[in-house]
């Protein structure tokens, strides 16, 4: 089976600083991916990778989908078929909750009005805030302008859904109605690659996990394996650190 996403011996630099370190990973249709790993261990770095809002080394490959992410040609495929969550949500402040739902779908994929607004308030409903269409985003609590921003890359109905460290900022009361969202799309067919601190949410969602340090992939695994078997001293560090079981 041809992997959904696969990295193939893909390094970074941010000028003389090596971000990313020799990341070879497959990903597969339908698989949950979670990265854990502590700050500045390349995690957002690697996500951002896939949809190019960071370009790595021409040593290297990164391809979605059969397409090399890499040229200008490729990357309009690529960001519609890769929808993106952000720490800081980015909903546009001056469009309510429904335009800023609609606008992809009308403006990148062409759909008439009515379509896209159908399939917001679907999407909208579907993460709990079907009610607050006609508000603008700084009227909603931050878990709730994340689960629109999350109804904003749905409405585009991507393949791959990428997320970058949902939670952090939000009110620790608002981080389980977020993660709730995010697993109930995790039987829906979607790829997902989730960047996140939360550990029990990623031991209990994931497919697959690997652990970051110092820009590499220190160790790949299932749940049980990452958790409760690792094989390598840093992520059991890590983990003992973070982590209570
Ligand atoms: P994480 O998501 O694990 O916290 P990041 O991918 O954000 O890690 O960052 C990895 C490393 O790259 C960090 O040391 C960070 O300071 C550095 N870095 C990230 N973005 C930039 C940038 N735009 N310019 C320079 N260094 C950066």
């Amino acid at each position: 089976m041809q992997p959904m996403i696969s990295f193939k011996n893909v390094n970074k630099y941010y000028k003389d600083f090596h971000a990313l370190k020799n990341i070879n990973l497959s990903v597969y249709e339908g698989e949950i991916l979670c990265i854990i790993g502590p700050s500045g261990s390349g995690k957002s770095t690697l996500i951002r990778c896939i949809n190019k809002l960071e370009d790595y080394d021409d040593t290297g490959e990164i391809i979605v989908n059969s397409s090399i992410v890499r040229d200008e040609k490729s990357l309009k495929a690529i960001r519609k078929e890769v929808g993106m969550v952000f720490q800081s949500f980015n909903l546009y402040p001056h469009l309510t909750i429904l335009d800023n739902v609609t606008l992809a779908p009308i403006r990148v994929s062409g759909l008439s009005v009515v379509e896209a607004k159908k399939i917001a308030n679907n999407f909208l409903t579907k993460v709990g805030v079907g009610d607050q269409i006609k508000k603008y985003p700084n009227q909603l609590s931050g878990g709730q302008q994340q689960r629109v921003a999350i109804a904003r890359a749905l409405a585009m109905q991507p393949k791959i859904l990428l997320f970058d460290e949902p939670t952090s900022s939000l009110d620790p009361e608002m981080v389980n109605e977020v993660l709730d969202v995010i697993k109930n799309l995790a039987n829906t067919g979607v790829t997902m690659i989730i960047a996140t601190h939360e550990m029990s949410f990623a031991r209990s969602v994931a497919d697959k996990i690997i652990f970051m340090d110092n820009g590499s992939i220190i160790e790949v695994g299932d749940p049980v394996q990452i958790f409760d078997n690792s094989q390598e001293e840093r992520t059991q560090s890590f983990l003992n650190s973070v982590y209570v079981k």
